[in-house]
């Protein structure tokens, strides 16, 4: 069985929006046979919404809620810099540890070097 990525309209927005083709296969593995009729954002915000009365249909309110969850973050220093870094992970000493300065300089300077 060989599925394709497909475009659809949300019901909701009206957006148009892919079901993917490993959506697809993970929607059959759950024996789903219909195809989702809202893009992944309306989905959240429903979910989000559930136990309200329902009736968003305007939309208009900021998508995502990543930035809500709240990390631990670790103080360790930089070892470019000498200064605080600040890392979601505890640093172990075998691997060099960069702040958030010198972390985006070293992605930056992969594709372009100036
Ligand atoms: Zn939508
Ligand atoms: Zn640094």
């Amino acid at each position: 069985m060989s599925y394709a990525d497909k475009t659809l309209t949300c019901r909701d927005c009206s957006q148009a929006f892919v079901f993917t083709s490993g959506e697809q296969e993970f929607h059959a593995s759950k024996g789903f046979q219909n195809e989702p009729s809202r893009c992944p954002d309306c989905r959240s915000a429903r979910k989000a919404s559930r136990g309200e009365s329902g009736g968003y249909s305007s939309g208009g309110y900021g998508s995502g809620g990543y930035d809500r969850q709240e990390r631990q973050m670790f103080s360790a220093t930089c070892s470019e810099c000498g200064n605080e870094a600040r890392v979601p992970f505890q640093p172990r000493g075998d691997k060099p540890v960069y702040c958030s300065d010198c972390f985006s300089k070293q992605r930056s300077s992969s594709s372009s070097y100036r």
